[in-house]
């Protein structure tokens, strides 16, 4: 199955075919579209000029009442049903929602496994409708703007955000009608929307300080193709601390007492956030916080902030020890998110890394420009020329075959999305069902790979061994997702499972995994060959016993049973005894020999026990 239309290479489609496609970033505080105009990415703004929506849905007991900027208006009147943040709830399961506590405010409801619902007078509200509310909001001011359908859009998740939560991003673009080209990393869109994939080689760190995370990202770019060192930040640390931090001071300077009502908390906060944003353009504002009007300087905010900013250092440093990189092997550091605008931010940073960050594009809509450059390519806007070969797959796919050996199915540093099929049988007269082990690594045995995944395929008509036609198909999308379909030819039943390949394999894993594979690869080989023998050893024991079961008494004298008997013992012996493939072949071969009078005298029997009883019409009818 081909997922994504690309072009041949020469074949860029005429302009009239030209398919519009969009980039977003789905934030926590904000979200943006943005699309590729006369090959230039731009951000698409609403009627106001805004090109950042709030990332906030406000409801009332009708449903939505409102999205962006004026849902935002509700946060003090009435913040229960006014949805923010819902990008930390994505994909997380109750007790990950109970540790962010204190940081939202709304009732939850676990009902079942998934994620716990916020109770909203509209009803119970999963995060995953809160963010297709987000991502309906956008495409429909995207189509509106160009007066076109959209064909897909490229939306970015955190680079760190795993299985759950890229499928929970996946599950909102699918609820507000969205075709999801590929789910992009947010620091590789960033990488992308300055061009770096074109350097083809390098270590690139994302610093990207939002309004409530900060995360830092180590990206290694190989012949055009990023992979992610490490990741690292702080989920509770963005420009909203900082804001507190300056409320702080300034509710001491206004002589305001500790205990504020929520509505003086809120107008403390947006006087703080206001300055803090002005003093990023001038070194001194003056505020007026109700009867109280005072001024702060930069050098005072600073102070103030300084602490914070230096933990996304100290973040920034752990996360380069994980990656195993130092400072100076970075060839290029790029900011992104609201929060970088501030100059201690810039200067912690540049100091830190002994560069000059780039900061020439617009750090709120960075991420999303870079998504609409990749949505226009997977959408086949460009030749084949200016594909970009994003991602690979690091360990090879594989099935559990018979007597514990792995078939490999989709081979590694395959470019995805990609899909392969192979045929199966069954291994037992009358089986019915077959299990699918899904392994992942490059080593011959299951033992020494990695299992991702085991479910089982029922309903095969029963058969002969060998008569069942079982297709397994592997197939991995452009996000990284493998799904399995195992189908059973004849009756068509099917099943299938979707699993994340790489999900919890950090980067020294795959290397140890690959390492083994070249290591231990003649080892393999021999242990794969005595598996084989021994699979054919149990295969013929199995045969032999039922045979015998069946028709010994009436085919064989007790000397041919004793003889026969003796020879399936010392095969069992053999087949759990000796490490050598090809003793236990020559075995097999014998007792094969041993077993032929058998086989002749049961085929002579059957076609007598066919024939019998039946008049030569019965037999011409077949
Ligand atoms: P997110 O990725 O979490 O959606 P954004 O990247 O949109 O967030 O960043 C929002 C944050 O950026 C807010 O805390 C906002 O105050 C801050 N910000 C926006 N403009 C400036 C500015 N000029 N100076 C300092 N901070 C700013
Ligand atoms: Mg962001």
């Amino acid at each position: 199955m081909v997922l994504l239309q690309i072009s041949e290479p020469g074949q860029s489609p005429q302009p009239h075919q030209r398919k519009n496609a969009v980039g977003i970033d789905l934030g926590t505080t904000n979200s943006l579209v943005s699309v590729v105009r006369s090959g230039m990415p731009e951000t698409i703004a609403d009627q106001a000029g805004c090109h950042l929506l709030p990332s906030v849905v406000h409801y009332s007991t009708q449903g939505v009442d409102a999205v962006g900027q004026e849902a935002l208006g509700f946060n003090v009147s009435d913040p229960l049903n006014t949805i923010s943040s819902v990008k930390r709830l994505m994909g997380r399961g109750i007790n990950d929602v109970l540790m962010l506590g204190d940081q939202l405010p709304y009732a939850f409801q676990q009902l079942d496994e998934g994620m716990p619902k916020i109770d909203t007078v509209h009803g119970l509200i999963s995060p995953v409708q809160v963010s297709a509310e987000i991502l309906r909001t956008l495409v429909n001011l995207a189509e509106q703007s160009l007066d076109v359908m959209l064909d897909g859009a490229v939306i970015t998740v955190p680079a760190y955000f795993d299985e759950a939560q890229r499928q929970a991003t996946k599950d909102a673009a699918t609820l507000a009608g969205i075709k999801v080209l590929r789910l992009l990393n947010e620091p590789t869109a960033a990488a992308i929307a300055y061009g770096l994939d074109a350097e083809q080689e390098g270590i690139i760190a994302i610093y990207d300080l939002g309004g409530g995370t900060f995360d830092i990202s180590i990206l290694q770019l190989t012949r055009g193709v990023f992979e992610v060192l490490a990741t690292g930040g702080d989920s509770a640390l963005g420009g909203d601390d900082l804001d507190h931090a300056i409320a702080q001071w300034l509710r001491v300077q206004s002589g305001m007492n500790e205990s504020l009502n929520p509505m003086e908390q809120r107008i403390l906060l947006e006087a703080a956030k206001a300055a803090k944003e002005e003093l990023t353009e001038i070194d001194h504002v003056n505020v007026a916080i109700l009867e109280w009007e005072g001024s702060l300087t930069r050098s005072v905010m600073n102070g103030l902030i300084d602490d914070l900013v230096a933990r996304t250092i100290r973040s920034c440093r752990r996360t380069m020890r994980d990656a195993g990189v130092s400072v100076d092997e970075i060839q290029n550091v790029v900011l992104v998110g609201g929060s970088t605008r501030s100059p201690l931010v810039r200067d912690k940073v540049s100091k830190f890394f002994g560069l000059q960050p780039m900061c020439s594009l617009d750090p709120d809509s960075v991420v999303a420009l870079g998504a609409a450059i990749q949505a226009d390519i997977l959408v086949g806007n460009k030749s084949a020329g200016d594909m970009l070969l994003l991602d690979v797959i690091p360990l090879s796919l594989g099935i559990e075959t018979m007597g514990g050996l792995t078939e490999k199915i989709i081979h590694r540093n395959a470019t995805i999305p990609v899909s392969k099929a192979q045929e199966f049988t069954t291994f037992k007269d009358g089986q019915t069902a077959m299990v699918i082990h899904v392994l992942q690594g490059d080593r011959e045995l299951v033992d020494d790979c990695r299992s991702l995944a085991k479910f089982e395929l029922r309903g095969i008509p029963p058969m002969v061994a060998g008569a069942a036609k079982i297709r397994v198909t592997y197939q991995v999308d452009a996000d990284g997702l493998l799904n399995v379909t195992a189908r059973e030819l004849t009756s068509n039943v099917e099943s299938r499972i979707e699993v994340k390949p790489s999900y919890g394999l950090g980067e020294t894993e795959i290397t140890k995994m690959l390492q083994d594979s070249f290591s231990y690869a003649r080892d393999d080989m021999q242990a794969r060959a005595l598996r084989e023998q021994q699979v054919e050893a149990d295969r013929m024991v199995e045969d032999l016993l039922t045979a015998l079961a069946k028709d010994a008494t009436s085919l064989l004298s007790e000397e041919e049973i004793q003889c026969l008997n003796l020879a399936i013992a010392e095969l069992q012996k053999l087949r759990l005894e000796t490490t050598e493939h090809r003793v236990l072949a020559r075995k097999i071969e014998a007792v094969g020999k041993t077993s032929e009078t058998f086989a002749a005298r049961r085929m002579d029997a059957s076609i007598k026990s066919a024939l019998a009883g039946r008049s030569l019409e019965d037999i011409e009818r077949g």
